[in-house]
């Protein structure tokens, strides 16, 4: 492609070079050059003394630099410059579009760059600039055309170019990038896209590169790049997956915990937003096969939201997903987590204790470090030096050491974990417990007067004591460490503007042990599809609460737990102590009418 275009500059410089050679001094009107009016002038003034000849000038007279030596028209040479411009950028621009669906590159690419270097020759060897210019427009113009009309009948309506409705669109989005706003706000966000600035990330990965968010703005597919993550940021989405199929690329969000299908794109623009998020994220555009993950942020008006992405090929293509990390949304303290306030209480002494061990369990996506955080934003972050070890740290806290470790690349949470010890830390957060050296490593740090936040992957309290005795932690270690875990689920609300009362079976009441003169009904999805809530976009839920399970540990327990003692008089005296399995927790919610009866059962089982 270069080699072709200093070819083509020098065909240029030559035609350029020939047209010297040929070019006669300029006549004036009367058909006599300049330099014969002048000699005229000096002999009719004869018997005076001849002026000085004070112009005089060595090398070229700066009075004719414009008439003699000079042998093109400025503004006729200025056209053929700019058309050479223009032919330049749409001959690249048919390189590129070409490649990306899959057209005859080579042949439309060569009919461009051989009708226009053909047209450009003959601009030049014509006598008449009209005519030349004329043919040129055409040899130009000619597969340029041909190639649009053929590409147009390839894509959907909405990205084909050259339409009325695409020149508007480009003039709008030019004029705004100048600061000059035209039309309504409908108009704007059709040409422009809704008001979303996505930043890429450095290769290095740590920092921005501006270079990468100029390269993605002009190509195709940005527009409905814009789209999709904004409609996905509206709708509270948490994760983006884009997925290859035979002939489309299908969109799935994830909301709330729960995957729905959303409109997808035609495959070809589907590829290219799929390319813009992998620019964007520095990552391999030419890797399609092997899993890659990277990174990168936009701004709105109103937030900052950092992007997750990781890409894998399948079958079909390369899969994509997209976490969205939007700050906005994390939880600031225990109270914002819509637990009762009891539960609150409890849990907020039970953090801010001096030294021990507090470990929330649940599957993955069961909120589990969304309540950590919430806790840690207990703790006086100013009075206490809290470090955190996280993969990845996914939402930054003010004024507390967080620790990225790659787990995919050796770094080990013990490791990590014994390391940070050595920074006198107060309190200790880490990611997971899920071998045995860490868990010996939290309950010594526990045990030595530090206050440890972990994770363990376990359905249930109990079932995360059995793990944690599993793992070899000597009884009475655990014993004297464990503060007390919480077992944790997200359960959907229900939309407040559209949920549905019903009258709730009486057996079934009895069988939850709940009195049915004081449960006057339950809530549910509406039953009639047909209204679209504007609330909840239709979905009948909005937004989640946690539902717990709380373990604490009291003096008798941590004896029972010492002396290995069965699970079942664990659990009866934990039950005499007042806790609440998960599902009694949740059937307050249920009886409150937060959540219905059907989201219950379907997070706790
Ligand atoms: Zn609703």
């Amino acid at each position: 492609m270069k080699s072709t275009w200093a070819c083509l500059i020098a065909i240029l410089c030559f035609t350029t070079h020939l047209t010297e050679i040929h070019a006669q001094p300029r006549l004036n009107d009367d058909g006599e050059t300049e330099e014969n009016q002048r000699t005229i002038a000096n002999v009719s003034a004869i018997g005076q003394y001849p002026p000085l000849p004070v112009p005089f000038f060595r090398g070229n007279d700066p009075r004719f630099t414009n008439s003699q030596g000079f042998y093109f028209h400025f503004w006729k040479f200025l056209l053929v410059v700019l058309l050479f411009l223009l032919w330049a950028k749409t001959s690249s621009w048919v390189d590129e579009d070409s490649r990306g669906l899959k057209s005859n590159t080579e042949f439309w690419s060569s009919a461009i760059l051989v009708a226009g270097g053909l047209g450009f020759l003959l601009v030049f060897c014509m006598p008449s600039f009209i005519v030349g210019f004329f043919v040129l427009l055409l040899a130009y113009g000619t597969p340029l055309g041909f190639y649009i009309h053929e590409r147009n009948a390839k894509v959907p309506p909405s990205s084909r170019v050259m339409t009325p409705d695409h020149i508007r669109n480009l003039t709008i989005r030019y004029l705004a990038r100048m600061g000059i706003r035209i039309g309504g706000t409908k108009t704007q966000q059709a040409a422009v896209g809704p008001d979303i600035r996505f930043i890429g990330k450095s290769s290095t990965g740590r920092g921005d590169d501006p270079t990468s968010s100029r390269r993605v703005e002009n190509s195709r597919g940005f527009l409905a790049a814009k789209e999709l993550v904004y409609d996905a940021i509206m709708r509270r989405a948490t994760d983006v997956h884009l997925e290859p199929k035979d002939d489309e690329v299908g969109v799935r969000l994830r909301i709330d915990g729960v995957m729905y299908p959303t409109e997808g794109f035609d495959r070809s623009i589907g590829e290219a937003v799929l390319n813009i998020f992998k620019v964007l994220g520095a990552m391999d555009i030419t890797e399609r096969r092997r899993p890659q993950d990277g990174s990168f942020r936009a701004i709105m008006p109103d937030r900052e939201i950092d992007f997750r992405l990781a890409s894998q090929g399948t079958r079909h293509g390369e899969k994509m997903s997209l976490r969205i990390l939007d700050q906005t949304n994390s939880i600031a303290s225990l109270s914002e987590l819509g637990l009762r306030k009891q539960l609150v209480d409890k849990l907020g002494t039970i953090v801010k204790q001096p030294h021990g061990l507090f470990l929330c369990c649940g599957p993955t996506g069961a909120g589990k470090s969304t309540t950590l955080f919430a806790a840690l934003h207990e703790i006086d972050s100013y009075q206490r030096n809290i470090i955190t070890v996280e993969d990845p740290v996914e939402y930054r806290i003010e004024n507390v050491t967080q620790i990225e470790i790659n787990q995919k690349a050796g770094q080990t949470f013990a490791e990590s974990l014994r390391s940070i010890l050595r920074q006198d830390p107060d309190v200790v957060m880490i990611g997971e417990i899920r071998d045995a050296e860490t868990a010996r490593i939290a309950c010594q740090a526990a045990n030595t007067g530090h206050m440890v936040f972990s994770t363990v992957h376990a359905n249930d309290t109990f079932t995360a004591l059995y793990r944690l005795i599993d793992l070899e932690v000597e009884p009475f270690m655990l014993a004297s460490s464990l503060s007390a875990l919480l077992a944790q689920r997200l359960a959907r609300r229900l939309c407040p503007d559209c949920k549905e009362p019903y009258q709730p079976n009486p057996e079934f009441l009895k069988k939850a042990n709940l009195p049915p003169d004081k449960v006057k009904c339950f809530y549910r999805l509406p039953k009639s599809r047909e209204f679209v809530c504007p609330t909840c976009s239709g979905l009948g839920y909005m937004g989640r609460i946690s539902v717990v399970e709380l373990l604490e540990f009291n003096e008798r327990m941590r004896d029972m737990i010492r002396d290995a003692s069965n699970m079942s008089q664990l659990k009866a005296q934990a039950r005499k102590n007042g806790m609440l399995y998960m599902k009694e927790e949740g059937l307050r919610l249920v009886v409150k009418g937060i959540t219905s009866i059907d989201e219950l059962l379907r997070v706790v089982k």
